[in-house]
């Protein structure tokens, strides 16, 4: 490692923290600083997970782990073998920082607060010597010819040997104009993570209800997702519908977020297994009326919304059902359409989908292919991943390498 080596992290945020704890620890005598434009570090750790912080995901094999992540898979996938979910465990059992997973796997701070996860990086950053720099926004960042960079943090020029970039994801291209200026190339930026909105849709008034297992579909599309999903006031939520956002995050905007989608209330159950179920209703319930015997297991309200929309008389008996009726059934709950017109940020957490195009990053050092001693970490690449504490993870493996990388000589 050069003698005094000088690297300075732009932004504040979970990547950057943990870019210069990992820079730091791997090499002691350099001179670690974070620059961070506003005047709090760690701001969204902060809001994160509704305050408890889903720091990673109980989800320990590296393949299977990347598959949670629309945009990065095969990049994160190599990264997370040197740092992954079972590495983000252990580094904060090492620091005494207890941790829970919850029956769906998402890990929190045994706190509950995600207060305990940034006095940890605070105290960890106090320990070994980080310097943390607030209200530093730094600019202009200029390669020099022997290779080193300066900077301007308002009238000062701030020099540097080493630079990483966590500044974190940016919904404007204009944000990410200074870094093609760096020579890198920039994807779109686009929002991930969001809910859909259904003006127009009566099922509103069903806001509430969850159901446990569903597949919905774009339509037109290849695009799908599975599991529960929530109706809201404004339309649908839940993780299905949060997973068709992340992994659709492109098609979508393509769209102007108008377009409709295919519920299957029914999970995976297929047409001719339906009318088996039918059958075996009408067998052992044929006296019943069909608003009163409903032989799934969401709610009654939803089974009601859904013959009213097929059409049906609740008070028709299963026996007097039909093949007419019986189609028409089928088809609602298997391919239930709804018009989508916009969307809706879930419960203000978003990611952005677009950023520094990662074909240029080598992902062992995290460092730009051609701008030696440029490093990157976090949001601010095009990776993103859905709910679940992915996007930490992507944050914490990152940053690991990054920081890890700073000393190499070139
Ligand atoms: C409300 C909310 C809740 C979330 N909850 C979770 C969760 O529970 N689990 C999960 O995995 N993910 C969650 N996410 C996503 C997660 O917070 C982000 O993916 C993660 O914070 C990205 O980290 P980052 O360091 O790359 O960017 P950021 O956390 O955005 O940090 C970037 C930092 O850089 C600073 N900065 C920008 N430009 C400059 C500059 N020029 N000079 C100096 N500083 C600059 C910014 O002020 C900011 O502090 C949530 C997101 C939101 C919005």
């Amino acid at each position: 490692m050069k003698q005094n080596l000088h690297v300075a992290i732009i932004g504040g945020g979970a990547a950057g923290f943990f870019s210069a704890l990992s820079a730091k620890s791997h090499f002691p005598a350099a001179e670690v600083t974070i620059y961070e434009k506003s005047a709090k570090v760690l701001a969204k750790v902060k809001v994160s997970g509704g305050g408890r912080c889903n720091v990673t995901h109980a989800c320990f094999e590296n393949r299977a782990l990347s598959k949670f992540y629309p945009r990065g898979e095969n990049q994160l996938r190599k990264a997370f073998e040197i740092f992954n979910a079972q590495s983000t465990v252990d580094w904060f059992a090492e620091r005494n920082v207890p941790l829970v997973t919850l029956p769906d796997n998402c890990i929190f701070p045994k706190s509950d607060d995600s207060q305990t996860i940034i006095d940890c990086f605070e105290n960890e950053a106090r320990k070994l010597g980080v310097q943390v720099k607030i209200q530093s926004p730094l600019a202009d960042i200029t390669r020099l010819h022997h290779g080193t960079f300066s900077m301007k943090s308002g009238e000062k020029t701030i020099f540097a040997d080493k630079i990483i970039i966590a500044t974190g994801g940016t919904p404007k291209r204009s944000g990410l104009d200074w870094l093609e200026n760096l020579g890198c190339k920039i994807v779109d930026p686009l929002p991930s993570l969001f809910t859909f909105n259904m003006p127009n849709e009566p099922i509103k008034s069903l806001m509430g209800i969850v159901v446990e297992n569903a597949v919905v579909k774009v339509e037109s599309t290849k695009l799908l997702a599975q599991g529960p999903l929530l109706i809201t006031h404004w339309g649908m939520s839940g993780p299905a519908i949060l997973k068709l956002s992340a992994w659709g995050a492109r098609i979508l905007a393509e769209k102007a977020y108008n377009f409709a989608i295919l519920v299957n209330w029914l999970g995976e159950v297929k047409e001719d297994q339906l009318r088996k179920d039918f059958e075996q209703t009408i067998a052992l319930h044929g006296a019943k009326m069909i608003g009163n015997l409903n032989p799934f297991v969401f709610p009654n309200r939803l089974w009601n919304y859904l013959l009213e929309k097929s059409g049906i008389n609740p008070e028709l008996r299963w026996k007097e059902i039909g093949k007419k009726n019986a189609n028409k059934l089928i088809n609602t709950l298997l391919n239930d359409r709804y018009e989508v017109s916009g969307k809706t940020t879930f419960k203000e957490e978003f990611v952005t989908a677009g950023g520094v195009a990662l074909d240029q990053i080598d992902f062992k050092t995290m460092e730009h292919r051609e701008v030696k001693g440029l490093h990157f970490a976090g949001e601010i690449l095009d990776i993103d991943g859905v709910t679940g504490g992915f996007n930490f993870q992507g944050a914490w493996t990152t940053g690991w390498i990054a920081g890890k990388s700073i000393g190499n000589l070139e």
